[in-house]
Formats: C-alpha cells, structure tokens, sequence
C-alpha cells in the first residue's frame, strides 16, 4: 500500500466501510447498526455502496489510474474510463454501454446528460 493512500484518513475510512460490507456482516449487526444509527437497510447498503465508490475514486486518483472500479448505473458493468476530474467531481465514460457517469464528492453515481 502506498504511504500516501495510507496516511488520507478519509480514503482509510471509506476503504474500511467497503472491507466490512465486502467480508460481510450478520443480519444480527446489520440490524444493530440500522438501530445505533436509525437507519433503514436501504439506507444502509447505500452509505455502504457510497464508501465503495469513494475507496475506489480516491485509490484510483492518487495511483493516477485511468479505470475505476465503479458499477455503472446504466448497465451494471464494473468498470468505467475516467475521463475528467473538476470542482464538481469525476466525470467518466463506461466502456461497455458508452453512457456518461458522474461521480461526486460525497460517492453519489448518477448518469450525466
Ligand atoms: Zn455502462
């Protein structure tokens, strides 16, 4: 792991949300969870695909790499062609359905225009 990734905590913290949800929990601490934080498991599974999304940006960013591993909101497909980093976020292209994406700060995916 590269001192740099290492040391942004913020990059750590979403990396560490994406590796529980990716080992996995029981259904008994999801459950705790959603009470400890009054959340629905929707709201749950999206705080945990937001983590991914971020762990993934920002591990691609500061390694300079051109592909993130983010699922594409139109086809699903789990790889997608950065093109553009602004103000406002990330702007990608999926490789598999051609379709615009966008990323913002905050790990929120959406189709562009
Ligand atoms: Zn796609």
């Amino acid at each position: 792991m590269s001192d740099v990734i290492w040391r942004d905590t913020y990059l750590q913290l979403s990396r560490l949300i994406a590796e529980i949800n990716a080992v996995g929990l029981t259904s008994d601490q999801i459950q705790g969870l959603c009470e400890s934080m009054d959340l629905h498991p929707d709201d749950l599974n999206e705080l945990f695909e937001r983590a991914n999304t971020l762990w993934e940006v920002g591990k691609s960013n500061t390694l300079g790499e051109s592909q993130v591993h983010v699922n594409c909101p139109n086809c699903d497909e789990g790889v997608l062609d950065q093109t553009a980093v602004n103000d406002d976020g990330y702007e990608l292209t999926c490789p598999n359905c051609g379709a615009y994406v966008l990323i913002d700060d905050n790990g929120f995916v959406t189709l562009g225009e």
